[in-house]
């Protein structure tokens, strides 16, 4: 099913995560030890985050450096297509990112998509790789999540980029899109902001799912900025519970967010990690509640590989 499908029939609000593929050799039993713990509060859908190729250096015994280009997590089209089968009442959502991809490249991941009975997809630009100051697409690729949203649409009207092509199979996606409550970190403004959010919405995104966020006044005032842009299809909140010390630094540095200052303080008063996982899951539990009083169509965590901390916000909250 469709994740706009399940927004539309829910009538109270949905549970759904986000998993990371494992690391390049790696096991996918890890994927399955996460999902499982979590099947009891009924997920409606599960993402399946996209990777892009790192650049690395070896430094030679000679002191020389060699530079490498790997993928750390391939695996995302293999992946959902494992989830999809092993757990049919799950639906799956990969993502598909900009970064990396000619659009060609990005027909033939749509195809696959398609042929594998996929028909979800959270369409992205991806980051800047490590060490480049700005996100550079492939000469023949797309510059924004706005474009490859067009891409996939034009396919669900049955246009492919051989426009010669007849007979054509149209697809059938349901595009997501990514908003942030706290501004994207290469935006001037959050006005400038909501005006890509709302081309990607124009050009056929059904919903958006936003960033991580600890202060649940950033997404209250996001979905208002975003009514008010005339943007209004449903905005789904994206939690990450705290789970190590380190947290309150390397989050707002990746993630260009704020850590609210009473949650600060309550890690800074920790001892150890698992005290933090533990004040990680009471905010999150927290936040969940405060969110589902507000009427959110879903909640949606970032599990980062972890279960245990999403079983007891979930528990606590569905
Ligand atoms: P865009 O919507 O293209 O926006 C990028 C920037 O460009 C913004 O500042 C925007 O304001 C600006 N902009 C947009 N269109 C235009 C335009 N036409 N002209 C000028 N400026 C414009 N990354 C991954 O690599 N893999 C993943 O699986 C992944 N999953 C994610 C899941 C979620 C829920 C979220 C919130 C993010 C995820 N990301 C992932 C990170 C995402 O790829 C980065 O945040 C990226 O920097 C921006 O992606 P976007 O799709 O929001 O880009």
């Amino acid at each position: 099913m469709k994740v706009i499908d399940h927004l539309r029939n829910a009538n109270k609000t949905l549970f759904s995560f986000e998993l990371l593929p494992p690391l390049k050799g790696h096991n996918i039993n890890g994927i399955y030890k996460t999902i499982d713990p979590l099947l009891e509060f009924n997920p409606s859908f599960i993402n399946i985050t996209y990777h892009q190729e790192e650049i690395v250096y070896k430094k030679h015994k000679s002191g020389l450096l060699e530079k490498k280009t790997i993928r750390k997590r391939p695996g995302t089209v293999a992946i959902s297509a494992a989830i999809k089968y092993k757990y049919p009442a799950v639906d799956v959502v990969p993502h598909l990112i900009c970064g990396g991809f000619t659009c060609e490249d990005t027909e033939y991941a749509l195809i696959d998509f398609h042929f594998l009975g996929i028909n979800n997809i959270l369409a992205l630009r991806g980051d800047a790789p490590k060490g480049f100051r700005a996100f550079i697409p492939e000469k023949e690729g797309h510059p924004f999540a706005s474009d490859l949203v067009k891409q996939i649409i034009n396919m669900n009207k049955g246009h492919y980029l051989d426009e010669e092509m007849e007979n054509i199979a149209a697809t059938d996606f349901c595009v997501g899109v990514a908003g942030y409550p706290e501004k994207h970190i290469e935006s001037p403004n959050i006005t400038s902001d909501l005006t890509y959010l709302k081309l990607k919405i124009d050009s056929g995104a059904e919903y958006i799912t936003t960033q991580m966020f600890f202060d649940n006044e950033k997404y209250f005032s996001f979905v208002k900025r975003c009514r008010e842009a005339g943007i209004t299809v449903p905005i789904i909140p994206g939690l990450k519970p705290i789970t190590h010390l380190n947290d309150i630094r390397s989050l707002p540095q990746v993630f260009n967010i704020d850590i609210p200052e009473d949650l600060v303080r309550e890690i800074q008063k920790c001892e150890n990690n698992e005290q933090a996982f533990h004040v990680g899951v009471e905010w999150a539990i927290h936040q969940s509640r405060e969110l589902v009083k507000f009427g959110v169509p879903v909640l949606h965590y970032f599990t980062i590989g972890i279960s245990e901390n999403i079983r007891q916000i979930a528990k606590a909250v569905f």
